[in-house]
């Protein structure tokens, strides 16, 4: 029987994992922490449970649903799905944005619904439309350029971008709009909008991050007899005559392989192959990233508190997104998100949580002071969607044979996301899968 190591327990090394188990492969995965999910996990903070950031998950997340159908989990069991509604408070004299889908096949659910958008003036609704439509037609680019400069090209007015389409790319590639590559931009917005309509739709996960998939993805690596090794580190990937065989641990304990993936960020990964001359220009590539950071700032008030919609735009704050997070059964806990690089990470904890508070007094004047608050800042939650990192991204072949690379920054065409992750450790699976077979 085939052996596969998977060395990392995030969302990639557990799709991997997954995937392998259902294909007959006898699975190993090492994780250094004492818990799997990676970036994407539960912790606990002062007797209560937590996600390590708040995590946005849409209905073009294909490859994460269709690994829960695989292990036989229900999409009801895990999300709640709401269509997608756009609504952003603005603290300085603007009127609230809204648009809501409206009932109609993709992408006329998105033009009808920015037709009837309120808040936004007839010429920016019409520059807003004919975006849509040109990126629902737009093709792979010849050249990445921004999305600063994508706006710009389509004639999106101030007002549209900072209303509109900022906090869009800031939520989904975790880039500012100066930066962020147009290429990521589009392909998001095609996933999301063009095809199908219930692509576009929010999941709002039952039991939090790690009922979402990790849970459920042990259960299911262990039930088929699958080995999960929590708090182990690899610290060396082995191999023989250009061929991967196994790794070694930081408790001396080697563990050998057919195949090895290598389910970690870029950093992680060279570390693991630091000096091992075939990986050299492999290593060049991962050493081309650069990261940006995700603030979450969790603030628990009475139950009765509640937004309207399961996540509603701020505008003119330091806090981009406010997100009710009853649906996950905690009724009165609201996560204010900031992405991205800015200000807001130089300021001493304390002063971020008082801006933040002052932020949502503001909005919603009615609600009491929060009983409770709790922050995390991941100076690393993303890799930057930078214009042309596309063409940096390594795929998931390395040039060691029977060693594979998942991880979200994986050649996907994706931002770094959940959905990213999963689909590169699948597709490492996939190949482990269709070399076996070959050999056998
Ligand atoms: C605050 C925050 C908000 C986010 N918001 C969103 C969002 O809204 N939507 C979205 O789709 N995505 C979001 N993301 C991104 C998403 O979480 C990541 O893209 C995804 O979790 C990456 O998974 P991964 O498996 O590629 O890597 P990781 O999650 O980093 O997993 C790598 C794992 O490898 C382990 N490891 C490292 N070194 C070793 C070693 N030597 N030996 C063994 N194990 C090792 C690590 O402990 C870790 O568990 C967010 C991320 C953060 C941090």
């Amino acid at each position: 029987m085939t052996r596969a190591l998977i060395i990392g327990g995030g969302w990639s090394g557990l799709a991997a994992a997954v995937e392998l188990c259902r294909q007959q492969i006898e699975v190993t995965l090492v994780e250094a922490a004492g818990r799997l999910g990676g970036r994407a996990a539960r912790i606990q903070h002062r007797g209560r449970e937590y996600d390590s950031g708040q995590h946005l998950v849409i209905g073009a997340y294909h490859g994460i649903l269709g690994l829960l159908a695989a292990m036989g989990v229900s999409e009801d069991a895990v999300f709640e799905r709401r269509p997608f509604e756009m609504v952003s408070l603005s603290v300085r004299s603007a009127p609230p944005l809204s648009f809501r889908l409206v009932d109609l096949p993709a992408p006329f659910h998105l033009l009808g619904g920015l037709f009837g958008a309120e808040g936004l003036s007839r010429a920016d609704k019409w520059g807003a439309l004919r975006f849509c439509l040109a990126a629902a037609r737009s093709k792979d680019l010849r050249e990445d350029f921004t999305v600063q400069e994508l706006m710009y090209r389509h004639g999106q007015s101030p007002e549209s971008v900072s209303r509109l389409w900022e906090p869009i790319c800031l939520a989904t590639l975790n880039t500012p709009l100066h930066e962020a590559s147009a290429e990521i931009f589009l392909r998001v917005l095609r996933d999301v909008f063009a095809y199908d309509r219930r692509d576009s739709d929010l999941l709002l996960p039952r039991r939090g991050l790690a009922g979402m998939f990790p849970e459920p993805a042990q259960k299911y690596i262990e039930g088929r007899g699958g080995r999960i090794l929590l708090n182990s580190r690899a610290t060396r990937l082995e191999i023989s005559r250009g061929m991967a065989t196994g790794a070694m641990l930081a408790d001396g304990t080697r563990l050998d392989a057919d195949h090895v993936i290598l389910a970690l960020p870029p950093p992680a990964c060279l570390h693991l192959i630091e000096g091992c001359v075939p990986m050299r220009l492999l290593a060049q590539r991962l050493t081309g990233f650069d990261y940006a950071p995700i603030c979450t700032v969790y603030l628990r008030y009475s139950s009765d508190v509640r937004l309207d919609f399961p996540m509603v735009g701020l505008h003119g704050t330091l806090a981009q997104w406010a997100f009710d997070l009853s649906s996950s059964g905690e009724p009165g806990l609201i996560a204010a998100v900031i992405s991205g690089p800015g200000e807001h990470m130089e300021l001493e904890r304390g002063v971020l949580q008082q801006r933040i508070v002052a932020e949502l007094a503001t909005c919603f004047p009615h609600w009491p002071a929060p009983e409770e608050i709790f922050t995390l800042c991941e100076k690393r939650a993303t890799f930057l969607s930078r214009q042309g990192i596309n063409s940096q991204r390594p795929g998931v072949e390395t040039p060691v044979e029977a060693c594979w690379l998942a991880g979200d920054a994986v050649a996907t065409g994706y931002p770094s996301t959940l959905e990213g992750a999963v689909r590169s450790g699948m597709e490492c699976a996939r190949r482990v899968v269709a070399q076996s077979a070959r050999r056998a």
